[in-house]
């Protein structure tokens, strides 16, 4: 069960430590209010607009007190606390019993829709954001079919799909900030395990793994400019081409 109150705590705390010190400070003033007047219009008044709360990315090119590898995993962290905390501030005197993170219920992008999107056009953002949350990135030759991805890609993908299960798991504010931790660390439970296992599926399902900087083109393999940003979907033991890619040319492997 997660309290509004925690899950603000929470986020204070992250934002602490990545040295994002305005919005730490606007949170900070979030907690004053709810727990001298019961007041959430502070905090709900940081989503939406320009510059708002929800442009806010944790990362190093922001100059925040993160690695290139802790980025990933502090900055999706921080993308669904916010989503709880925005979800929450609607209910903030009940306790909410999370059973799935990566529901709509806690997308607090979907504020700035509501007005503007049709109930299909609802379910269609809803479709595309939950699939990107489950979608592996990389590059493809959409002439010869050689794909590849890297480690940064690997660990984003990663943090997608295992801290919505941590967050599931941690229920005190004690827990939320030893999350945060975690996400600092890289330390979870079977992490290593994990990510060799899911390292090697990606191998197994003919992808390569290449730490590259920028754009794959030319192609490595045959040389063609043909190529393209690529995601890849789990399922069935293996990481497959998603529907919202670039078709691939014909004869391609
Ligand atoms: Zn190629």
């Amino acid at each position: 069960m997660t309290k509004y109150i925690h899950a603000l705590t929470a986020l204070e705390y992250l934002l602490d430590k990545a040295g994002e010190n305005h919005w730490r400070d606007w949170l900070r003033q979030d907690i004053d209010l709810w727990k001298s007047k019961k007041d959430v219009s502070h905090h709900l008044s940081a989503y939406g607009g320009m510059g708002s709360f929800n442009d806010v990315w944790i990362c190093v090119q922001n100059k925040h007190n993160v690695t290139k590898g802790q980025e990933p995993w502090v900055n999706n962290l921080f993308e669904i606390l916010k989503g709880f905390c925005f979800r929450l501030a609607h209910e903030p005197e009940k306790d909410e019993v999370v059973k799935d993170v990566n529901s709509n219920r806690y997308f607090p992008i979907f504020s700035a829709f509501k007005k503007n999107l049709s109930k299909k056009g609802m379910d269609s953002a809803i479709n595309q954001l939950s699939m990107a949350t489950s979608q592996l990135h990389g590059w493809r030759c959409l002439k010869c079919g050689y794909g590849e991805t890297k480690s940064y890609d690997i660990e984003n993908y990663l943090a997608k799909v295992l801290l919505p299960q941590h967050l599931n798991n941690a229920k005190t504010e004690k827990e939320l900030k030893a999350l945060v931790d975690s996400a600092f660390t890289i330390e979870f439970d079977g992490i290593g395990e994990t990510r060799n296992h899911t390292r090697q599926t990606i191998i197994d399902s003919g992808i390569k793994i290449v730490d590259r900087e920028g754009w794959m083109r030319p192609c490595p393999e045959c040389g063609s400019d043909n190529t393209a940003v690529y995601r890849w979907e789990f399922s069935k033991n293996n990481f497959n081409a998603s529907k919202d890619n670039l078709p691939l040319k014909k004869n391609a492997a």
